[in-house]
């Protein structure tokens, strides 16, 4: 199939509520054909789902991030309340969503002061594991915490993609073994070597293409739009000395295999 697919964005983000209808417009003729809408709190569900009506282009997937934001200034890991608060909406909407995300542990110091905090997220997400199980999708994955996160996830599901990784090679290969697909965004060509070689190693059967906009951009602090899901592709295709047309195909076919529901979708 012929273009890109933007495996984990956060197209409603206030960041593009001044210009969706255009940034929505640019994606397309920068050759996407989906868009995958993750959240990260109950509070933006109803927003993710009323932009899905952008038919064929923009499919949902719900969940609770491993770090819930209080204000702007505060944020603190998720608790089994929150996932209360986000379960009957995913309920509600089920039929239409392609994933469950974006979801994860992040044991970052500032956002856990406590076992009990770990505990509780390690809980909101194998809750979330569990339920994706029950409703056959796969989980879109946070990015910290790399090893406890695919020891959980290996316990508990057969497909996940896991965003951005930031754990060793060692540890995602792991992750390659259970079948897990990897997103790479913009952010690769200023990121720190490790994440690089991580690129090298991965197969490119294991590959899928991400922009996590509006952050994760090619420039530090510039607004990231899915158009520059070609700066991550480039990169693949450069790393893996394959051509950028190889790196669509493949990436492409990737997604639809682990999304199965945008394969009915996209078919004309
Ligand atoms: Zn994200």
């Amino acid at each position: 199939m012929q273009g890109f697919v933007d495996c984990h964005c956060h197209i409603s983000a206030g960041d593009f509520d001044r210009d969706i209808d255009e940034v929505i417009e640019n994606s397309k003729k920068a050759g996407l054909l989906a868009l995958l809408a993750v959240a990260e709190h109950a509070g933006e569900f109803e927003k993710i789902i009323e932009l899905s009506q952008f038919p064929g282009f923009i499919f949902p997937c719900l969940g609770v991030h491993p770090v819930q934001k209080v204000s702007p200034e505060r944020q603190r890991g998720a608790s089994l309340q929150d996932l209360d608060a986000a379960l009957p909406i995913i309920q509600k909407y089920k039929d239409q969503l392609v994933a469950i995300g974006e979801v994860g542990l992040d044991f970052t110091p500032r956002y856990v002061s406590s076992d009990a905090d770990k505990e509780g997220q390690r809980q909101v997400l194998i809750r979330q594991a569990q339920l994706a199980k029950e409703l056959d999708l796969p989980n879109v994955h946070s990015r910290s915490a790399g090893r406890p996160t695919i020891h959980l996830l290996k316990e508990q599901v057969e497909k996940a993609l896991l965003h951005a990784f930031d754990g060793k090679p060692s540890v995602a290969m792991e992750g390659v073994k259970a079948g897990y697909f990897f997103s790479i965004p913009p952010s690769i060509i200023r990121s720190e070597q490790k994440k690089q070689k991580l690129v090298k190693q991965l197969p490119l059967e294991n590959i899928c293409l991400e922009t996590d906009s509006p952050v994760l951009g090619p420039e530090k602090q510039v607004r990231n739009e899915p158009t520059n899901i070609s700066i991550s592709a480039e990169y693949v295709s450069k790393i893996k000395g394959v051509s950028l047309q190889m790196v669509m195909e493949v990436t492409t076919q990737n997604a639809l295999r682990l999304f199965p529901k945008l394969k009915s979708a996209l078919r004309p």
